[in-house]
C-alpha cells in the first residue's frame, strides 16, 4: 500500500462492527441516522464588536486535540510477507521489518482484528468526548503501514499523544497487559510526556480490572529500546500490549466483544485523563 490516507475511525463501526468484516465507511457517523456534525468554523475575523457577551468562547473556538491511534498489523499482512519483511529505519541506527502479521489465540482469533476493533471502540468514546480522532490504517484488510510510516502520521498530524493498541504472544503461563514506551528516550516527548502517557494507561487498565504484566516490564510499564514505531514518534506515544493472546484465560478475554469493550473504557479513559479532559 502506498501512502495511507489518514481517515478519521469510523466511531459508526462500534455499534454495527462484524469481526472481520471492517469495511470503510465515507465519513464518521455519530449516532444511527445522525449526519455527522463538521467542528465548529472559527468565526470570521469581522466579528461585531458589541455584545461580545455571546459571541463563540475560547473553549469553542479552539481546535480539537488530536489523538491518533495506530491499531497493530494489518489483515492483510499475511499474504504481503515480502512487502511486510521490507526493512526500514528503527528509529536507533539500525532497521527492522516494515511490519509483521501479528499473533493470534489458540482459537484463531487475530490480533490484528482485536487491535482495530479495539481502536475503532476508542474512537467511538473519544470523539464522543470532542477528540478529533485518526488512525494510522482506515480497515483491516489492506496492508501495512510500515511501522516507521505509523510514528510519521502521528507526527505530521501534530497529535497531542499517539497510542499504539496489541495484544502479545508469550509463554502461556504469563499475563497481563504492559505499555511500553521509548527508553533511552530520543526526543523530548518521548521522556516525561511519554511515561506520564503510559502511566495514565496504566491507571486506566487498573481500574477496568486488568493486571499488570506477570512476564514483562514493572507494574505494567515496560520501557524498551526496540520499538520502532516509539523511537520515530516525536509526539507523546505509547504502546499497550494488552494481553498475552497465548494464555487461555487472557485470549478468552480477548475473543469476547465485552472483553474488548472493556479495554476500549480503559484506553479511551487513560487517554482522556492524560489530554486533561
Ligand atoms: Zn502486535
Amino acid at each position: 500500500m502506498s501512502r495511507l490516507r489518514v481517515a478519521p475511525l469510523l466511531g459508526a463501526l462500534v455499534l454495527g462492527l462484524v469481526l472481520g468484516g471492517c469495511a470503510p465507511a465515507p465519513a464518521p457517523v455519530p449516532a444511527a441516522g445522525r449526519t455527522a456534525v463538521p467542528p465548529p468554523a472559527a468565526p470570521p475575523a469581522t466579528v461585531p464588536t458589541a455584545d461580545t457577551s455571546v459571541a463563540t468562547s475560547a473553549d469553542a473556538a479552539a481546535p480539537a486535540p488530536v489523538v491518533v491511534l495506530d491499531p497493530g498489523h494489518n489483515g492483510g499482512n499475511a499474504a504481503a510477507a515480502r512487502e511486510i519483511a521490507r526493512e526500514v529505519p528503527d528509529g536507533r541506527g539500525g532497521t527492522k521489518p516494515c511490519n509483521t502479521t501479528g499473533t493470534e489465540t489458540a482459537g484463531g482469533y487475530a490480533e490484528h482484528a482485536f487491535a482495530f476493533d479495539v481502536a475503532a471502540r476508542v474512537t467511538a468514546l473519544l470523539t464522543a468526548r470532542g477528540v478529533d480522532v485518526r488512525s494510522t490504517r482506515a480497515d483491516d484488510d489492506g496492508v501495512g503501514p510500515c511501522v516507521d510510516r505509523r510514528a510519521a502520521i502521528a507526527n505530521d498530524a501534530g497529535a497531542a499523544l499517539t497510542v499504539s493498541i496489541h495484544a502479545d504472544s508469550a509463554p502461556a503461563s504469563g499475563r497481563g497487559f504492559h505499555v511500553a514506551t521509548s527508553s533511552p528516550a530520543l526526543s523530548a516527548s518521548q521522556g516525561a510526556p511519554s511515561e506520564a502517557l503510559a502511566r495514565d494507561l496504566v491507571s486506566a487498565l487498573t481500574a477496568e480490572g486488568f493486571v499488570g504484566s506477570t512476564y514483562r516490564g514493572e507494574g505494567g510499564l515496560d520501557p524498551r529500546d526496540d520499538l520502532a514505531g516509539l523511537n520515530h514518534a516525536r509526539v507523546p506515544a505509547a504502546l499497550v500490549e494488552c494481553a498475552n493472546m497465548a494464555n487461555p484465560a487472557e485470549a478468552a478475554v480477548v475473543a469476547d466483544p465485552d472483553g474488548r469493550r472493556r479495554y476500549a473504557d480503559a484506553l479511551a479513559a487513560g487517554i482522556l485523563r492524560a489530554l486533561g479532559r
